[in-house]
C-alpha cells in the first residue's frame, strides 16, 4: 500500500506543525512507523499491547521487558527533542539539494554545530536500505575523481589548513530506453584496477545486465562474471566521451556540483561514503511527486537503523 499524503505524512509545513506539536505526538508517529501492525516486544515477540509508563516508555505485559519507541533507532538516547529531529527530517527532505550541518544548525537554532552534524550523519545512515535491489538492464560504469576539502566547518577560521585531496569514485548508472536515467550507485574506490572496480559491479549490478564501460582493461573479465559487456573504445572514435557515456558523465557532474554547492566542497574524506549515500538517496528519488513522501521514507528507514554516536562515527573513521 502506497503511503498517502495528509494521512501517512504531512503534505505541508502547516500540517507538519499541527501533527508534531509535542514530543508525545512525534513518539506516537514513530511508533506507528516502527510497528505498523502494532507493538511487538523486542524481548519475547509478544504482540499484546504494552503498559505505557510514558509515551516513549513501554513495558511488555508478558515478559516485563522494558523498551522505548526510539531504542535501537537513530533517535536512541538523544538529548535532542523528537520535535527537533522531525523538523530536521522535514528540512533535509524538503531542500532539493539537501543541507550542510552549518545550514541545519542555523535553521533549527541548534546550540552546537556538532549536534547538527551528528543528526545529519544519522539521517545519512538511514538513507541506505540494507537489502536494496541491484541495478539492471543497460548500466554504464565508470570512475571519476572528486576533489574534496578536509575541513571541520565551512567557515574561514584563521590558522586552519584546508587539505584538498582527490578521491576516486566508481559510478554505475541505469540507462533507460529511449532516453533518460534510472537509478544509480556510487562507491569510493582505492584505484581503477580490476580488484577495485569488479567487486563494485558485482555488488551493484544484477548479473545478466548489459554493462557499458570505456576501453579500460580492468573490466575485461565482466563476461566471465555473467554480464553482457559493451565496451566503448574511445581511441580513434569520433564520438566524445560525454556523448557515448552520457549517464556517468552527467551523474559525475551533478555529484561534483552538489559537493561544491551544498557542502562548499567540504567533506572529511573519511566520511565521504555517507555523503555518497545521501546523494544516491536523493538522485534515486528525484522524481518523487511529493517531498512529504521523502520525509516518510526517510523516517521509515530511520526507525530500523541502528544509532551511531558522534564518538562512534569519529572513532570508526579514525
Ligand atoms: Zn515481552
Amino acid at each position: 500500500m502506497m503511503p498517502l499524503s495528509s494521512q501517512d505524512y504531512p503534505s505541508t509545513w502547516g500540517e507538519f506543525l499541527d501533527w508534531f506539536s509535542s514530543d508525545e505526538a512525534c513518539a506516537a508517529y514513530l511508533e506507528r512507523l516502527r510497528w505498523p501492525s502494532g507493538f511487538a516486544c523486542p524481548g519475547c515477540g509478544s504482540m499484546t499491547p504494552p503498559y505505557r509508563a510514558s509515551r516513549i516508555r513501554l513495558m511488555c505485559k508478558d515478559c516485563r521487558h522494558q523498551s522505548t519507541v526510539t531504542a535501537g533507532t537513530i533517535f536512541d538516547k538523544t538529548r535532542t527533542p523528537l520535535r527537533v529531529w522531525l523538523a530536521a527530517a522535514w528540512y533535509v527532505t524538503n531542500q532539493k539539494q539537501g543541507v550542510s550541518a552549518l545550514g541545519l544548525q542555523r535553521v533549527l537554532g541548534l546550540g552546537s554545530y556538532q549536534t547538527a552534524w551528528t543528526m545529519l550523519h544519522r539521517f545519512r545512515r538511514a538513507m541506505v536500505r540494507p537489502h536494496r535491489d541491484r541495478l539492471k538492464g543497460l548500466v554504464e560504469v565508470d570512475e571519476a575523481y572528486l576533489a574534496i576539502t578536509d575541513r571541520e566547518q565551512p567557515i574561514s577560521a584563521v590558522g586552519r589548513k584546508n587539505n584538498t585531496s582527490k578521491v576516486l569514485i566508481a559510478l554505475a548508472v541505469e540507462i533507460l530506453q529511449p532516453k533518460g536515467f534510472g537509478r544509480i550507485r556510487l562507491r569510493r574506490i582505492a584505484n581503477d584496477s580490476a580488484e577495485c572496480v569488479l567487486p563494485f559491479v558485482q555488488a551493484c549490478i544484477e548479473p545478466g545486465s548489459i554493462v557499458r564501460t570505456d576501453g579500460s582493461a580492468a573490466y575485461r573479465s565482466l563476461r566471465e562474471l555473467g554480464y553482457d559487456h559493451e565496451r566503448n573504445v574511445m581511441l580513434g572514435s569520433d564520438t566524445p566521451a560525454h556523448v557515448s557515456m552520457a549517464g556517468v558523465h552527467r551523474v559525475a557532474a551533478l555529484l561534483k556540483r552538489w559537493i561544491l554547492g551544498t557542502h562548499h566542497g567540504s567533506v572529511q574524506p573519511e566520511h565521504l561514503d555517507a555523503y555518497l549515500d545521501e546523494f544516491v538517496f536523493r538522485f534515486n528519488r528525484r522524481s518523487s511527486a511529493s517531498r512529504g513522501m521523502l520525509f516518510y521514507r526517510l523516517l521509515q528507514q530511520a526507525v530500523v537503523t541502528d544509532p551511531a554516536t558522534y564518538a562512534d562515527i569519529t572513532q570508526s573513521a579514525a
